[in-house]
């Protein structure tokens, strides 16, 4: 399984549609400061089901819209898909790429999609709690979480690493098991 592209229109800094083609391996990006190489990542987290402003850097969600620049005028909403290639079968669904867009107008309400077909958020959880990607998975280390994963309790720096081993659900379902 890995990333094969993402595209985002009206998202942040990208007000007309840009793709990203990604390979397998590893893909920088680089440009001068303030040139939304964060916003790619931020777009990632979204389109994943990312539910908090602050964790995008946002105040409000509404912030992850384009805002208009002094030549051109807002958007009214932000759009992004991100391509899986699953030709390991990785996810659980019967296709070799999966396409995961989730959509955001100014009123609010929000869309999300499992390849064009309209679907929950809690869908986009099932289909990627088992994939090592998703929401509440340490895949983005943002600037500064490496200071604080080098400067946590042990106990906290624990946590981490069973996460990452994917350990900390069955010992989640231990804790729930054992307190009935
Ligand atoms: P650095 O190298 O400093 O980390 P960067 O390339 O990561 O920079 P980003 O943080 O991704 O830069 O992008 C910041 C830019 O995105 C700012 O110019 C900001 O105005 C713009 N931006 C953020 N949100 C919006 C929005 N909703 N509408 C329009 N522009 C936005
Ligand atoms: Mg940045």
């Amino acid at each position: 399984m890995h990333l094969k592209s993402l595209t985002v229109k009206g998202f942040k800094s990208f007000a007309s549609a840009t793709t990203l083609r990604l390979e397998p391996g590893i893909t920088c990006v680089v440009g001068p400061n303030g040139s939304g190489k964060s916003n790619v990542v931020d777009a990632i987290a979204w389109v994943l089901g990312e539910q908090g402003a602050k964790a995008l850097r946002g105040g409000k969600m509404e912030d992850v819209i384009f805002a208009g620049t002094a030549g051109r005028a807002p958007l009214g909403r932000a759009e992004v898909t991100l391509t899986i290639d699953n030709g390991d079968g990785a996810l659980p669904i019967d296709y070799t790429e999966v396409s995961i867009t989730r959509r955001m107008f100014r009123s609010g309400e929000s869309e999300y999609e499992i390849n064009g077909s309209q679907c929950r958020l809690l869908d986009i959880q099932e289909l990627l709690s088992d994939s090592g990607i998703g929401r509440e998975m340490h895949i983005i280390v943002g600037q500064g979480r490496l200071d604080a994963m080098l400067h946590a309790k042990p106990e906290d720096r624990r946590a981490f690493i069973e996460e990452a081993a994917g350990v900390l659900k069955h010992r989640k379902r231990k804790e729930k098991a054992l307190r009935k």
